[in-house]
């Protein structure tokens, strides 16, 4: 045989391949394009007679799957593997083997990742267990996934191809819930491994698909929005890289390109949804990018934009000095610009641009090998280790994997000078299970930049975290409640777990016991036949040790258990939500005695939150959140009206918030919902909910909550319940009154 890609001469070269060709000739000559026809003309045979839910051929599928890889110039193995990703799980009589025999050991493991797991099918009776099944099928396919990418991170950028392309044909699915499903899980999961992985230009248009069917009212909206504001935003940039590159040119500066930056649909209703702001404050907003040829020109270019413009200094942040753990490097400024409006400028080298742009995928097209790519993500793909041999039940291990993904997050420092990502609030206990796990069953103290920190501190950006470890330490139950890491978190129970059962019981009953001495109850009338009532209301307790177990392994709260022998509502002297109303009852610190206070509608603050005080013309003084868009211009207008204000630590009392609620459409879902939030103490005192398009319910509830740490409770508890796809805090605006 004269090469192992022969084919057939009478089968003729489809157009749509011929395009895919030329792209990856044009950007890697060195291709083996042979091979890469060789991998459609099997796959093209493999799918023939298949078509998609959108009634396109199924080849079309792998070939945009691989266009987009195309894009990211992955190499070839990647591009073969794209080609071949649904033959191995749809198609008749192709076979791993087969793959490997044909196109080598890489290609093979790479499609071997990317393929589903098959499942029997199961008799599923009713919705219930359909659902429970089809969660449990999502998970074991979600865990197969990490471990595939935690040992070639190639499978991933396959796989958020493939995702992008369902995404981009969801329209022509049938199926309404399974719409939503597919977006919710592109969200939580799919964006934000993107994000990590540092592949921009993926992640956004994930975003805002995703965006698209999840929020189709919000989605249209913003679009008419950012159409019809567009022209008068783009003459102030054109003005101003017209004025940047003239100056660039005659500094000397290599300029690759200056240009203005779109921004996301997704991240405007972000910005407006989450943070509050207002539309026109964001599309005031202008935002450019220069690329130049070197390193040092983006420091020249630094000082040209400073001399053109007043810079904002608190907007300033060097990410080529110190690059973001996915590789990120650019120069973040904001200016005034040339019309007064604020002006947001990134500076980086192409190099840094196709990183920025195209994160993993660029380490490939600069040919680092695949080596050097998973030593640069060696974090991350210990992170999926752990994650895919999580032992927790399928609907708990996706949300732990979306949290793990989306919270926001710090960076720290081992005192190797390693950098590791941690979710936000982490505290040194999630930083040595990070680590390692034996690191965390073993800990007994850390240091913080030399200094000695209690174990609950909070780290934050930049830390040096040292440990300091003991070989007969244990750890400590309490170590649950201020562990941020789903991760840190599950192994600790596992860990007590597997603790022998009569430490976890005699753990158990002291934690039982030290909570109903908290609520001045006697233990003695209350650990007899008030907890035997208790048994049938946990899950899988038949004695009253069971509960002690369950308390020890920390799997049930000892407040939960005590709440079932006495519900709070009876409990005297208990803080729980009370009729106390909104006047007189704002307690804060700066205020001045005699003058009224009353919280902004605009913004809703709540304790908890960074507020000031505006002194209003005879209407006494209005508390604003820091962060509100009307305080900010306050602090332009008259900022000797703005006073300083704290929250008092012993305030009492409950403040109104407004939320919306996205879910999907269930029999119960009211009652699960309200009784959620009855379970969080918070009141609700207004609901309103319509139907969407897409089977889904908006709702908007306005609660009562004590602040802001009683709110993300109450959000947490919500947001855990099945069907519930988001649940916002919305600032002044529908909430219903
Ligand atoms: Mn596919």
């Amino acid at each position: 045989m004269a090469s192992p890609y022969e084919i057939s001469h009478t089968w003729e070269e489809p157009d749509g391949l011929t395009e895919l060709l030329n792209d990856i000739r044009q950007q890697r000559p060195d291709a083996d394009v042979r091979k890469i026809r060789y991998a459609y003309f099997i796959a093209e045979d493999a799918h023939s007679g298949q078509t998609r839910a959108t009634g396109d051929p199924y080849i079309t599928h792998p070939l945009a799957v691989t266009n987009i890889l195309a894009h990211l110039r992955m190499d070839d193995d990647t591009i073969c593997a794209a080609l071949l990703h649904d033959t191995v799980e749809d198609c008749k009589g192709i076979t791993t083997e087969k793959i490997r025999e044909d196109f080598g050991e890489e290609v093979a493991m790479l499609v071997e990742g990317v393929t589903k797991l098959s499942f029997k099918t199961l008799d599923e009776n009713n919705e219930r267990q359909k659902k429970a099944a089809e969660t449990d099928r999502a998970a074991e396919n979600l865990r197969k996934m990490l471990l595939a990418m935690a040992k070639d991170v190639r499978v991933m950028v396959i796989k958020l191809a493939d995702r992008l392309h369902n995404m981009q044909t969801l329209e022509g699915h049938k199926d309404p819930a399974k719409r939503i499903r597919i977006s919710q899980e592109t969200l939580d999961i799919f964006a934000p491994l993107a994000a990590r992985l540092g592949i921009w230009q993926v992640k956004w248009q994930l975003e805002d698909l995703a965006f698209k069917f999840l929020h189709p009212k919000e989605y249209k909206e913003i679009q008419d929005m950012v159409v019809k504001t567009r022209t008068d935003r783009e003459a102030e940039l054109n003005e101003a890289i017209h004025i940047v590159k003239d100056e660039l040119i005659k500094r000397g500066v290599k300029v690759v390109e200056v240009q203005g930056r779109p921004k996301h649909l997704f991240s405007i209703f972000n910005k407006i949804v989450i943070h509050g702001f207002r539309f026109e404050d964001i599309l005031d907003l202008i935002a450019m990018r220069i690329v130049v040829a070197s390193k040092d020109d983006c420091y020249v270019a630094l000082g040209v934009v400073n001399g053109l413009w007043v810079p904002m200094q608190e907007h300033f942040a060097d990410y080529i000095a110190r690059p973001k753990p996915n590789g990120y490097q650019s120069l973040h400024i904001k200016v005034i610009g040339p019309r007064g409006e604020p002006l947001e400028i990134q500076i980086r080298t192409k190099e840094m641009h196709d990183v920025a742009e195209m994160g993993v995928a660029a380490h490939y097209a600069y040919k680092e090998g695949a080596n050097a790519v998973d030593q640069r993500f060696a974090n991350l793909r210990q992170q999926l280790f752990d994650w895919s041999s999580d032992y927790r039940t399928s609907s708990d291990f996706l949300r732990n994997l979306s949290t793990d993904l989306f919270s926001e997050q710090v960076f720290v420092f081992t005192p190797k000078g390693e950098v590791l990502d941690l979710p936000k609030n982490s505290t040194p206990v999630d930083f040595a299970f990070r680590v390692h796990t034996n690191l965390g069953l073993r800990l007994v103290g850390a240091k913080v930049g030399g200094q000695i920190v209690p174990l609950d501190h909070q780290l934050k950006n930049g830390d040096i975290v040292e440990v300091i470890t003991r070989s007969n330490a244990q750890p400590s139950l309490d170590w649950l409640q201020f562990t941020a890491s789903p991760s840190a978190k599950s192994k600790l129970r596992s860990y007590f777990r597997t603790r022998r059962r009569d430490e976890n019981v005699a753990q158990g009953k002291e934690l039982v016991e030290r909570e109903l001495k908290s609520r001045k109850l006697d233990p003695k009338l209350y650990l007899g036949e008030k907890l035997t009532g208790v048994i049938g209301q946990i899950k899988d307790c038949r004695t009253s040790e069971d509960i002690f177990a369950k308390v020890g392994e920390g799997l049930v709260s000892a407040i939960s258990v005590v709440d079932k022998m006495r519900p709070p509502t009876q409990t005297k002297g208990e803080r729980g939500p009370n009729k106390a109303r909104e006047t007189g009852v704002l307690s804060v610190v700066g205020g001045l005695d005699s003058v009224s206070m009353r919280r902004a509608k605009c913004c809703d603050p709540i304790p908890g939150e960074d507020v000031v005080g505006y002194v209003t013309r005879g209407r006494g003084i209005m508390i604003h959140r820091a962060a509100c868009t009307n305080a900010l211009a306050y602090e332009q207008s008259d900022p000797e009206r703005l006073i300083p204000i704290d929250w008092k630590p012993d305030g009492s009392g409950v403040f109104r918030v407004n939320l919306k609620i996205v879910t999907l459409e269930r029999q119960g879902l009211l009652a699960d919902v309200s009784n959620m939030i009855a379970e969080a103490r918070a009141n609700i005192v207004g609901m309103k909910v319509r139907p969407l398009p897409n089977t889904t319910f908006e709702w908007d509830i306005s609660v009562e909550v004590r602040d802001i740490e009683h709110l993300n409770f109450v959000l947490n508890k919500v947001s855990n319940l099945s069907d519930v796809f988001s649940i916002l805090r919305v600032h002044g605006r529908t909430g219903s009154r």
